[in-house]
């Protein structure tokens, strides 16, 4: 069974003890950890200058029955899930599709949370990054995060979850979406909504150079800097205007991407 002391002793290994990262986490990559979650989170904290988590509520999400085209979405298909959204709130649980770990970061005494009512941030040491958030610019505490040197950390999982990939496409002129999200007294428009990351894996060979990879458990552990994500993935798209999307035939985000460059 792992300890938070072998957890951070690991962690160590990475040298990010005076890096700000957004970190990705699945606990049960780890296997057995003495204390739970919590552990984890603690030795992660203290392994790094400040830690920054998406704490992303799609429970909020709203589908219209009309909308502007090419959107990735299937108007009026939701009614089902509509009449089971719920109004965002500050103190929201963060989406279980994400793992525990975020929750249990948004639940730290000292964590603070942004207000975006679909793609909010949660962590600690982290308010000036928070504060870039806008509802033009959802990743805008990535973009912030970058700014001050800031690092991805990727817990026990792939690519697939790397959101800072997304703002990646942003830069290179990639489509982005607009999404809706309820509000207690009102429904919101969402730009700036990303695509699928499904086909995210594909950038890794790109980064093998740059990226401090360690074993924790039974956990891969990988940190890259954010910056050099970002000009890589950038270059790959300039390249390739369809890299990084995944090959699901009916993946409607993608296949909106495959259509706004292919016309
Ligand atoms: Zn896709």
């Amino acid at each position: 069974m792992l300890t938070y002391s072998e957890i951070k002793s690991a962690l160590s290994g990475l040298g990010l003890s005076d890096k700000a990262v957004i970190a990705h986490a699945s606990f049960k990559a780890f296997g057995q950890v003495n204390g739970g979650a919590d552990s984890l989170v603690y030795a992660v904290l203290d392994s790094v200058s400040a830690l920054m988590m998406p704490a992303f509520t799609y429970k909020t999400m709203i589908t219209p029955n009309v909308g502007p085209p090419n959107n990735g979405v299937t108007y009026g298909a939701e009614q089902d899930l509509n009449s089971m959204a719920e109004a965002f709130t500050p103190n929201m649980p963060c989406d279980p599709l994400m793992g525990i770990i975020p929750e249990m970061l948004r639940r730290h005494p000292s964590a603070k949370r942004s207000l975006h009512p679909i793609q909010s941030f949660t962590g600690v040491n982290v308010e000036k990054y928070l504060a870039a958030q806008t509802m033009q610019n959802p990743l805008g505490p990535i973009k912030a995060l970058a700014e001050a040197k800031g690092w991805i950390l990727l817990l026990g999982v792939d690519h697939t979850v790397n959101t800072s990939i997304h703002y990646a496409e942003k830069l290179a002129g990639r489509k982005q979406f607009k999404r809706w999200a309820l509000l207690p007294d009102r429904i919101v428009e969402c730009p700036g909504f990303p695509g699928d990351s499904a086909g995210f894996n594909a950038i890794a060979p790109y980064l093998l150079n740059d990226t401090r990879k360690i074993q924790v458990g039974n956990a891969i552990v990988q940190a890259v800097p954010l910056r050099v994500l970002f000009s890589k993935a950038m270059q790959i798209i300039k390249e390739n205007p369809l890299a990084l999307l995944c090959e699901r035939e009916d993946c409607e985000r993608c296949n909106a991407v495959r259509e706004a460059v292919l016309g």
